[in-house]
């Protein structure tokens, strides 16, 4: 099987996009007619340019309204398909794909389409080139790829082939079983993309809303179990139009791709048992046990600001570590790293973003196969030095240049604790007060660039076994923020990723104020949120005050026995409740750096509060604007 990725899913000049395609380990290009035609320069040169990297230019396309034309545009298309042919020969490619007619000239007839095939197939013969032919969701004529593949099967030429693109046929719904049918030879090319489902026109959807496999919700599976019937082992390409790919970065974006097609081929692998060759046989995904810690970067002043605040939450000083300026922080099940050394990593992330959260450690099953996994996925490893005896904690590189590090029991990285942390002295550091009944990490909530949010759903999804749930809209007083969620099926890691397109969400700010994407929130859970409550405010914890009439509000709209309601609004909690389940949350003000901590409590809930987020929001956005309104 080979893979290749076409130009238009990259940002860019046609020079940057092949730069980041053979960057990214791709063997073959789709050339997209309009990269050709904005390049400066001859298509020799491009073909050069393209060897020169490494890469193949497997076809040429879009070619547009070609088949079932009446006389003399039936000539002229004809004509325009020859001088393709002279840039195809010119360009060192000799696959054409054109897509199913959509001009309103067109003439329908199976036959009629089948005959211009033919003497298509005939000419682009002579010149030992090829065609292949694409039903478009929305062409004119053939829209579905079984009238696609009658019309090749009628041109019956041995230069005429079919184009399976997934979103054409996943779109539509089209039945997937008469793909099985086809014999694989005739099948030239493989477009595969993903899409979030949505109710619009197959043609905005497909220009605007198509992403890598894994990234959307389309049936990806089930499309390559049906091809993987034929014996098809050709060309599988990725064909995303997508407006995020195209501002973003192309070397990301590329990278994105092949870490796409990896999984998607290693997937098929596993259901299939095919072998498939050139591709590396992954690790399994990570099974996440949960947060072994979080750790903040911050300098000296900001830390003893931190780490009182710590103390009020009702953490305890757990450890400091042997050769750094480190310290643990702990409450119940719940460990934060406070790392204010001047030198490592910690430390530049601290003089890149001020204070912020620089790393996640992730309890799994096999922290070096995690690793290995990432490796595989294109993912960056991190590694610096560390003193003899201490600890070596496997890393790749997570959002915003944050860390995340992989931790097991099998090996010593279960007693990292102790090889690199001492007790504290025990004057130190200890709540006299005890615990505020915090217990576990409930969630961690990271705000990134919207055109960054499909990198890190893949970055997630394909490295960890977590399921993820649809885009959520979410209102801010400063437009609208998309949220996403992937975690395990059974809640021990919960992500919530967040994206805003307007620079006035907290999302937005918070991305300004850290000079660039991160944690933006930790919640805790406790099993106890009014006792948890009860113990911040006697420690005169300041939390996020909620306006009176969200609680008139909750009043119609949910039954609350005597009082229940008044404890709420005693206590700034905001409430939701789906079936029988029950979810309780209370904020703590923004600290410096923009990041907040959550508290929550669940009985039976799944959910995050989705209800709730927009009134939290307007209520942290005025303190943006009257910071003297926190807590009551
Ligand atoms: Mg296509
Ligand atoms: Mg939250």
């Amino acid at each position: 099987m080979q893979t290749a990725i076409a130009t238009v899913c990259l940002s860019g000049t046609l020079n940057e996009k092949l730069e980041a395609i053979a960057a990214a380990r791709f063997k073959g290009v789709e050339i997209f007619e309009n990269d050709l035609l904005s390049f400066d320069g001859a298509p020799a040169q491009v073909g050069r340019r393209i060897k020169d990297l490494g890469l193949a230019a497997v076809t040429f396309q879009p070619f547009r309204d070609f088949e079932g034309m009446p006389e003399p545009l039936r000539a002229k298309a004809f004509a325009r398909a020859e001088r393709k042919f002279d840039l195809m020969a010119e360009l060192g490619c000799d696959l054409l794909m054109i897509c199913s007619n959509v001009s309103p000239d067109s003439l329908g007839g199976i036959d009629r389409a089948a005959a211009d095939f033919r003497e298509l197939g005939e000419r682009a013969a002579r010149r030992g080139l090829r065609v292949a032919f694409e039903a478009l969701a929305w062409g004119r004529h053939i829209s579905d790829y079984r009238d696609a593949w009658e019309v090749v099967r009628r041109a019956d030429h041995p230069a005429v082939g079919l184009v399976l693109d997934s979103f054409h046929v996943l779109a539509r719904g089209t039945d997937l079983n008469a793909i099985r049918a086809i014999p694989k030879e005739r099948i030239f090319l493989v477009q595969v993309a993903d899409a979030p489902k949505l109710n619009m026109d197959y043609l905005s959807w497909s220009r605007h809303y198509r992403c890598f496999p894994g990234q959307g919700e389309l049936a990806i599976g089930a499309f390559m179990d049906a091809l993987h019937a034929t014996g098809f082992d050709g060309l599988i390409s990725l064909e995303i139009f997508n407006d995020s790919f195209r501002a973003g970065s192309a070397h990301y974006v590329a990278i994105d791709g092949q870490r796409s097609l990896l999984v998607m081929l290693d997937e098929l692998r596993q259901r299939t048992g095919m072998p498939v060759k050139g591709l590396p046989r992954l690790p399994p995904r990570a099974h996440c046990r949960g947060i072994d810690f979080i750790e903040f970067a911050l300098d000296e002043a900001a830390a003893a600001t931190f780490e009182t605040a710590l103390g009020a939450l009702g953490f305890v000083k757990a450890g400091v570590h042997k050769s750094k300026a480190v310290t643990r922080w702990r409450q119940g099940d719940i460990n934060l790293v406070v790392n204010c050394d001047n030198e490592g990593f910690a430390h530049s992330f601290n003089i890149t973003h001020g204070s912020a959260v620089c790393a996640m450690a992730l309890k799994v099953d096999d922290a070096a196969a995690t690793l290995s996994r990432a490796v595989e996925l294109l993912d960056l490893p991190f590694r610096q030095v560390v003193r003899t005896g201490e600890i070596d904690i496997p890393a790749v590189r997570g959002l915003g240049g944050s860390l995340v590090y992989f931790v097991d029991d099998k090996t010593d990285l279960g007693r990292h604790w102790e090889i690199d942390f001492d007790a504290p002295p025990s004057s130190d550091g200890g709540c006299e007060a005890g615990d505020a009944g915090l217990i576990a990490f409930d969630h961690v909530s990271q705000s990134m660039q919207h055109e960054e949010m499909l990198t890190w759903l893949l970055f997630y999804t394909s490295l960890l076994a977590v399921q993820k749930t649809p885009v959520q809209d979410v209102l801010d007083p400063g437009g609208i923020v998309h949220s996403q969620v992937v975690e395990t099926a059974d809640g021990a890691f919960r992500l919530v990723l967040n994206a805003s397109q307007s620079r006035q969400t907290l999302s937005s700010r918070f991305l300004t104020e850290l000079f660039g994407s991160g944690v933006q929130h930790i919640a805790f859970a406790t099993s106890d949120v009014f006792a948890t409550a009860k113990r911040l405010r006697a420690r005169g914890v300041e939390l996020l005050a909620i306006p009176e009439n969200y609680y008139d509000d909750l009043e119609v709209r949910f039954d609350f026995p005597p009082g229940a309601l008044d404890r709420l609004r005693a206590d700034n909690i905001l409430y939701d409740r789906q079936g029988a389940g029950e979810y309780f949350q209370l904020y703590t003000k923004t600290f410096d750096g923009g990041f907040f901590f959550e508290i929550v409590e669940r009985r039976a809930y799944a959910g995050f509060g989705a209800a709730n987020a927009a009134i939290r929001l307007a209520a942290q956005a005025r303190l943006v604007r009257d910071p003297a309104s926190l807590g009551r």
